[in-house]
């Protein structure tokens, strides 16, 4: 990139979007950005941010490189979708009207399929329902309107079977039973419901979060132990599942850790992705990439697509367990940092769909000459 100079095209060529919308309507406030990263396995999807970005060039980039993870982590889960997201540059406590999010309705409706969008940091179910009323390319939306409602329970499950093949990689077998768990965030919507999970199957808990009432419940119910801010990173345990914040595993944390796994829900856990996955890999630490883990979610709206229907919602997700199985023995094969090996698992297919596509295109149109002849 050029010094000192915001170039919007180079850093798009940087990242390798198809395209990217910028969307502008000064009456109503509306400043917003659509990536489109790539769409080679279906419509870009993911959701909507809404965020005080003290430039425009921190939104763009922001967008660029929360797209382009979309697309990764729909390539991986085995999804027929892209990756999208899109981000609205505003105070999301002082900023949202009905005419904002109506007017950044019809932008998405503008694209007609190629970007569908969702919750995400910052909007709310409020703020869906005033863009469904300009658009149908919205998911992620309540039960009562035929959606499929929270997705933390899956995300949960999906967090759940992705540690079982961690610790079958490990210790040569599934079983939870006795198996020291540590769930960082463990009151949130994700974490209290692996709590569950992770209980019912015999696993001992020790639980973190700010909110001590939260905590209180899970001692209650799942006889955990709580653990301070601190001994979250210190303490001797079998896995360690981050369920609450980014960039926790860094060059303050990896020292610290005594645990032979690190698998959770969290989005964007490594401080730095290549270095701190090639750290963990040289402490002989199984790390189970997070978009690949936490993609319970996004396979949940995906089914929200097709018409939803839970059952097969958590029988897709329940591949999380083979995916990362998968992802694994690449890392052992290649010597590669589990992080490096999903990325190839992702880019192989993607162009393994595109080189059918090419195929396709090829007959149709000598299906097409035949019947000119
Ligand atoms: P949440 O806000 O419901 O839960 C987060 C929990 O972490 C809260 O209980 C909060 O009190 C706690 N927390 C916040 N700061 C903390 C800190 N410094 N130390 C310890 N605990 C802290 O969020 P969620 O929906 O459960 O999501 C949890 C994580 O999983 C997030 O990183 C999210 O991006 C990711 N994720 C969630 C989903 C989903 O379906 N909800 C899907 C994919 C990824």
């Amino acid at each position: 990139m050029s010094e000192n100079k915001f170039s919007p095209f180079e850093l798009i060529e940087s990242f390798g979007h198809e395209q990217v919308v910028f969307c502008s309507n000064k009456e109503l406030g509306l400043k917003a950005i659509i990536g489109i990263h790539n769409t080679t396995l279906g419509p870009a999807l993911g959701g909507t941010r809404m965020w005080n970005y003290a430039s425009d060039e921190e939104a763009l980039i922001d967008v660029l490189r929360l797209s382009r993870g979309m697309t990764y982590k729909a390539a991986v889960a085995g999804l027929n979708l892209g990756g999208g997201k899109a981000v609205i540059i505003g105070d999301s406590r002082t900023q949202k009207t009905e005419g904002l999010f109506r007017a950044f309705g019809r932008y998405v409706e503008g694209l007609s399929g190629r970007y569908i969008t969702a919750e995400d940091v910052g909007t709310s179910i409020k703020d869906m329902e005033y863009i469904m009323m300009e658009t149908r390319h919205v998911t992620g939306i309540p039960i009562e309107v035929g959606g499929s409602g929270d997705p933390s329970p899956v995300t949960a499950y999906g967090t759940y079977v992705g540690i079982k093949a961690c610790v079958n990689e490990v210790y040569g077998n599934d079983s939870l039973k006795g198996k020291k768990v540590i769930i960082q965030g463990a009151g949130g919507n994700v974490g209290k419901h692996l709590c569950k999970y992770l209980h019912e199957d015999g696993a001992v808990l020790f639980v973190n979060d700010i909110y001590e009432d939260k905590l209180k419940k899970l001692v209650t119910d799942f006889k955990a132990k709580v653990l301070n801010d601190e001994e979250v990173y210190t303490t001797d345990a079998d896995v360690f599942s981050p369920a609450a914040l980014g960039g926790i595993i860094n060059d303050d944390t990896i020292p610290k850790f005594k645990v032979k796994i690190i698998a959770g829900a969290a989005n964007n856990q490594l401080g730095e992705e290549e270095k701190h996955g090639k750290m963990l890999k040289d402490k002989g630490i199984l790390y189970a990439p997070d978009y690949v883990i936490n993609a319970g979610g996004l396979i949940n709206v995906y089914n929200e697509l097709e018409g939803y229907n839970r059952e097969r919602a958590l029988k897709q997700t329940a591949g999380i367990y083979d995916i990362l199985k998968s992802i694994i023995n690449i890392s052992k094969k290649d010597n590669v940092p589990t992080e490096v090996a999903s990325r190839k698992i992702a880019e192989n297919r993607m162009e393994a769909v595109s080189q059918a596509k090419r195929i396709r295109i090829y007959r149709d149109k000598r299906l097409f000459n035949q019947r000119n002849m």
